[in-house]
């Protein structure tokens, strides 16, 4: 039987975090969830808190944390522009000193980091599909950039770390994410269209909806950290972690009509500020030297999603 070992996830109680922490405690681990509760929830880790080797602390990681670990996954930061434009400079702290007190945990007790990071370090970008060597093309000054730079600075305080301490890291830039105990109110464009197709709600499309995301589900996701986490030191990434199937914002409300049988109309909204035209991960590296890649189809995943928020909002009315 392989060794325990004991796992840190900041935020660990938001939607990935929750997943992850899931998955780790399946596999043998002891896992402590970090999270302040900003955007995370207990309900995502109700099933857990029976589990005696599941611990949460109720903790802010920018501030420090002196517990020993194995590994860290450090997830904790908003995700949704609602959120990270809420309190953008709260956002900035999380991302940068987050990432130093995480990185001096690590460092203490020579553990290796996992750092959450994510497709919108290349921006609006003019390559397609991105390439981890692609550098971007990123604002630094509009209203997504407390989320853009901040984790931009994570990565380089990972690399730094790692050149300086030689501290060992895995950088994983997440792309579009979607799946069960996604928030309900977080405004991201998956879990809003499910919710408005099944409440008969108008869609609400910014823009003319001809933007590209690609879109990746949950479980395809969290067995990529795994992966990524259990590559030998030579490997840091930054690796892509995403399914490549890219779609317009249009085709996915279109989608979701016809999986829902929904007779909600598609309205148009105002297209936000810095809204990235195309974003569609090249996951050759992942493919090469993580040997995964997504396997779950765009309609299960979708479809998946939809039982989720169908049972949530049957709650409701109960
Ligand atoms: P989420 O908002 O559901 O989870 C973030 C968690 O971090 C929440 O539980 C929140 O309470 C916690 N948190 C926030 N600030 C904190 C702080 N200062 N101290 C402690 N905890 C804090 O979002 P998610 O979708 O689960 O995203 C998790 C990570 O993955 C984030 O770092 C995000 O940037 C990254 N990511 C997600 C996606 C996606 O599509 N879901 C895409 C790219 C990157
Ligand atoms: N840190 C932490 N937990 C630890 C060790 C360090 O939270 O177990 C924090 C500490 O507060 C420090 C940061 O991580 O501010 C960076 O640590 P490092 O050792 O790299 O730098 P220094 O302590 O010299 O500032
Ligand atoms: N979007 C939309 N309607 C919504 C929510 C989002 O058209 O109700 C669009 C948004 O403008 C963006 C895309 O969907 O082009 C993805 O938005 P999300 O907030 O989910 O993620 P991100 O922009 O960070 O990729």
């Amino acid at each position: 039987m392989p060794l325990m070992k004991r796992v840190l996830v900041t935020g660990g109680a938001g939607f990935l975090g929750s997943h992850l922490c899931e998955r780790l405690l399946a596999e043998g681990n002891e896992v402590i969830c970090v999270d302040n509760f900003y955007t995370g929830q207990k309900k995502n880790i109700l099933t857990l808190l029976d589990n005696p080797y599941f611990e949460v602390l109720r903790h802010d990681v920018t501030f420090p944390l002196y517990i020993e670990v194995d590994e860290i996954y450090n997830l904790a930061c908003p995700a949704s522009p609602i959120h990270y434009q809420f309190d953008p400079v709260q956002t900035t702290k999380t991302s940068v000193h987050g990432a130093i007190n995480m990185l001096g945990l690590a460092k203490r007790v020579k553990a290796k980091l996992f750092q959450a990071s994510t497709s919108e370090v290349y921006g609006d970008p003019e390559m397609h599909p991105q390439k981890e060597n692609y550098w971007g093309n990123v604002n630094p000054i509009g209203v997504r950039s407390c989320y853009d730079e901040g984790k931009r600075c994570a990565e380089t305080l990972c690399f730094d770390y790692w050149r300086q301490h030689g501290l060992e890291i895995k950088v994983g830039r997440i792309f579009n994410t979607y799946g069960p105990r996604m928030d309900l109110n977080d405004g991201r464009v998956v879990s809003n269209f499910i919710v408005q197709a099944l409440k008969g709600a108008p869609i609400t499309v910014y823009g003319d909806g001809s933007q590209t995301r690609s879109f990746c589900y949950v479980d395809d996701l969290i067995e990529a950290f795994i992966k990524t986490m259990a590559t030998d030191k030579s490997f840091t990434g930054p690796v892509n972690l995403g399914n490549p199937s890219e779609m317009s914002v249009l085709e996915l409300a279109e989608t979701i009509v016809e999986l829902t049988g929904s007779k909600s109309e598609i309205v148009r909204k105002p297209l936000p500020s810095d809204d990235p035209t195309r974003r569609r991960p090249d996951i050759t590296l992942a493919r090469e030297n993580l040997g995964w890649e997504p396997k779950i189809k765009p309609l299960d995943g979708l479809k998946e999603t939809i039982k989720y928020f169908d049972n949530i909002l049957s709650e409701f009315d109960k």
